[in-house]
């Protein structure tokens, strides 16, 4: 006695003359019918032009405001932003970051006020995203203790 399992195509179920092996990519399991294998081959030719599209897209966009970005007018942003990688910003939003950036340097986050050559910059465990006055700090520092 012999057994012969038919094989089905996972996508349709039905069974399969020839079989066709899916691409690791589409983590599909299994085998597919010449159709099924046709019809996911094209899909994902789509889907991985579209991603293609968006990348190029995303590298020539500005991360904040959106506006496209000529090749020569490209910003990338500072590491000291915390900023994404690999993400590009118009002349306009570069310049709008690079002043918030330097006022948070250069104001107190607690009290707005001017900080003086001397940086007082918070303990990590304080969780304070900015620079700190003297007096702030002091503060902080003492209730923390
Ligand atoms: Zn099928
Ligand atoms: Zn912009
Ligand atoms: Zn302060």
């Amino acid at each position: 006695m012999q057994f012969r399992k038919s094989q089905t195509c996972t996508l349709c179920n039905r069974d399969i003359k020839f079989k066709y092996k899916p691409e690791k990519s589409w983590n599909i399991t299994g085998y597919l019918c010449s159709d099924c294998h046709m019809k996911t081959t094209k899909e994902f030719f789509v889907k991985q032009q579209e991603e293609e599209e968006l990348l190029i897209k995303k590298q020539n966009q500005c991360f904040i405001c959106h506006n496209i970005i000529d090749e020569d007018k490209k910003k990338k942003a500072r590491w000291q932003w915390r900023m994404e990688n690999d993400i590009f910003l118009c002349e306009k939003c570069y310049d709008k970051k690079e002043q918030d950036y330097q006022t948070k340097i250069d104001f107190c986050v607690k009290c707005g006020k001017k900080i003086g050559f001397i940086r007082y910059n918070p303990k990590p465990k304080w969780k304070v995203d900015g620079q700190l006055c003297r007096k702030c700090w002091d503060a902080i520092n003492a209730a923390q203790n």
